[in-house]
């Protein structure tokens, strides 16, 4: 490695370790204070401040949501983006260990500011709200927060450490069925059950899913199954999340889906309403080139992490992490900060969020992220063939 990029790695990592008790204590404190997404309002001014401090310059309220917001550092190209989450979930808290990814990225940033003193170039912390229960990162691509980066990266916790991790595109349907109400047991047969309906269609999508693709998942609850057991339900509504492994594959199976739904309308002469959810979490195109950055720069700080677990998406979620990668080179390794068995969006993971490993892997993947911004940064040929790979893969996608 060049000497002057070996001492400025060692520079970053020194700024990480002089701010790691800030860094550490900001993501406490968000454990501490878990909020829903688009309600995030604490996180968003507590790492708008630290950034602020640092001479980043804060634009807040982008894409029309409160609590997104855009710090950079820096101007012109390469412009590299360190995204950050800060959303909780209902119940359980940071179990999803938001609080790590954003001290992750604004650490990161700060650090990095050292290779742009040194380099040129910019970069850009976007606050990206609400991943969870909304999926913000899809309005923000599509409003287009990300489209004038280079590249973005955004570490996840979870209990393994892997550079490319496998997410597949998802999408949700609301469910509701219209029928009529009637004494259950005076006069039941003036009733439409909608209630039967609902539960009609779980049945015809467990039929279902014995023929479809190994990696794609159906799942889905009740939120409305009736007023009272005397009562006929009138009404009935559901939420279902229908996933593939792909978009084309998606599509055809979300017809599937929907057949069952009219299928078991048919059954009970209720009458459907499905008004098709615009936003849907795409597959996550991983650019192999920043994943092999990313390994060697935790190689260097001493964590080994493998490159990739599989290509094939048995045990993927979804992210809107995807739909940014569709627009942009991304990256969305994940640190592990759990024993492994250990399932995100549990009281045992929120737990590991917070734990000694968590602090270990916030202070190891912001280096990381710092260090691989000053690869980009240094080296213009690296940055060229970032870039082509994602122009390559977006070329193969409309073949
Ligand atoms: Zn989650
Ligand atoms: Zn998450």
């Amino acid at each position: 490695m060049d000497t002057n990029i070996a001492k400025l790695k060692r520079a970053i990592a020194r700024e990480i370790e002089d701010d790691l008790p800030q860094l550490q204590e900001l993501s406490l404190k968000i454990h501490d204070n878990p909020e829903l997404g688009l309600h995030e309002f604490k996180a968003c001014e507590w790492l708008t401040e630290y950034l602020a401090s640092r001479n980043f310059v804060i634009e807040r309220e982008i894409c029309e949501m409160p609590t997104a917001f855009r710090a950079t550092y820096g101007r012109g190209k390469p412009c590299i983006g360190l995204l950050a989450e800060y959303d909780a979930l209902p119940g359980v808290g940071h179990a999803c260990g938001h609080n790590l990814i954003c001290t992750i990225a604004i650490g990161a940033a700060m650090a990095a500011k050292a290779a742009v003193d040194r380099l040129g170039g910019s970069v850009v912390v976007i606050g990206t709200p609400a991943e969870e229960n909304y999926g913000g990162k899809i309005v923000m691509a599509r409003k287009g927060a990300f489209s004038d980066l280079d590249a973005a990266i955004l570490v996840h916790p979870g209990s393994a450490d892997t550079a490319v991790e496998p997410a597949i595109a998802c999408q949700q349907m609301n469910i509701e069925f219209f029928g009529k109400a009637a004494h259950a047991s005076a006069n039941p047969a003036s009733g439409i059950n909608a209630l039967d309906a609902m539960l009609l269609s779980f049945n015809n999508i467990n039929a279902l899913r014995q023929q479809i693709q190994s990696t794609a998942r159906i799942h889905g609850i009740i939120t409305d199954g009736g007023q009272a057991a005397n009562i006929i339900p009138e009404h009935s509504a559901g939420e279902f999340y229908v996933r593939a492994a792909d978009e084309a594959y998606l599509d055809e199976l979300l017809q599937k889906v929907l057949n069952c739904f009219i299928g078991a309308s048919l059954a009970t002469g209720t009458r459907l309403e499905y008004k098709p959810d615009v936003l849907r979490y795409a597959g996550l195109n991983a650019n192999m080139i920043l994943a092999q950055l990313y390994v060697n720069n935790m190689k260097i700080i001493g964590r080994d992490v493998k490159f990739l677990e599989s290509m094939v998406p048995l045990h993927a979620g979804s992210t809107d992490m995807g739909n940014v990668s569709q627009v942009t080179a991304a990256i969305h390794p994940l640190l592990a900060v759990a024993p492994k068995g250990i399932s995100l969006h549990t009281a045992e993971f929120a737990a590991a969020a917070a734990s000694e490993k968590g602090m270990k892997g916030l202070s190891d993947a912001a280096k990381a992220v710092a260090m691989t911004v000053a690869d980009l940064l240094s080296d213009a040929e690296t940055m060229q063939k970032v870039r082509a790979e994602f122009e390559q893969g977006k070329l193969q996608e409309k073949k």
